[in-house]
């Protein structure tokens, strides 16, 4: 796929999993020894954390062990960009780039990504319109429609009860008034496990494209999101109702 547009057919929905940051060897293999396993891994290198403190993703050490364990099990990954002076060295272990709500305003970062030619995940910002979110995705112009993926991961709301505020009305609306594939980040979204699975499902009758989903082996000592991650049998069982739910809406799921 290295080269390749992720090649979303119209009657597929796409799943993408992963951690929210690779974190160790173990780490990542144990994900990846999952029969179950999607194609598309998902894990941050290099983080952006609200909290300067916090983990801010393993970097150069963390490309390496991507690099390694592509050796061992093929898988194509897809991780978040948070400066443009990082796309280079990424780009030999990345098949699709995500930019992450913190960065949706970032233009020049979008400009310099719109040149490589690899798809890019577009997250909305917090706070983004849908006008303003696809302000954004025409930065990316120079991909074409068919490389650039929206990305509803939640939106901040007067609620606390949740992290975000799952705007399932945004993909209803992109899928009816853009030619645009859309994802749907339930991880992000909630914010915390209980309620991943129902929400990807939610996701699916919304009409989405696919879905960017966080696993972790053992959430209880992820660095980062361990309160949102599904572990691996949660994972399995939400994989096993979509392959379920999917034809009802017309597709089928593409791990
Ligand atoms: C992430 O995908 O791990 C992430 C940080 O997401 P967002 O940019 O949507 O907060
Ligand atoms: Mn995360």
């Amino acid at each position: 796929m290295e080269n390749n547009a992720l090649n979303f057919r119209s009657n597929e929905l796409f799943l993408i999993a992963g951690p929210c940051a690779v974190e160790s060897e173990n780490q990542l293999r144990t994900i990846l020894m999952n029969e179950n396993r999607p194609r598309l891994i998902r894990g941050g290198i290099h983080k952006m954390r609200t909290n300067a403190k916090s983990f801010q993703g393993m970097g150069d050490e963390g490309m390496e062990i991507v690099k390694k364990m592509k050796k061992e099990i093929p898988f194509d990954f897809i991780t978040e960009v948070t400066d443009a002076r990082q796309i280079e060295a990424l780009l030999p272990i990345t098949s699709v780039f995500q930019v992450g709500a913190r960065n949706m305003y970032n233009y020049e970062l979008l400009k310099e990504l719109s040149r490589y030619g690899r798809p890019v995940i577009l997250k909305r910002a917090f706070s983004a319109t849908i006008s303003e979110w696809l302000g954004a995705a025409e930065y990316l112009f120079n991909l074409g429609e068919k490389n650039i993926i929206l990305c509803e991961r939640g939106v901040r709301s007067f609620d606390n009860k949740l992290r975000n505020l799952l705007d399932l009305g945004s993909v209803i609306y992109l899928k009816k008034n853009t030619p645009f594939k859309i994802i749907v980040d339930p991880s992000h979204s909630m914010g915390l496990t209980p309620y991943v699975a129902d929400a990807a499902y939610a996701a699916v009758a919304a009409g989405a494209d696919g879905l960017i989903v966080e696993v972790h082996p053992e959430p209880a000592v992820a660095l980062s999101d361990g309160q949102q991650a599904l572990n691996i049998p949660q994972f399995d069982e939400m994989v096993q109702k979509l392959h379920k739910l999917a034809p009802i809406f017309g597709k089928e799921l593409r791990m």
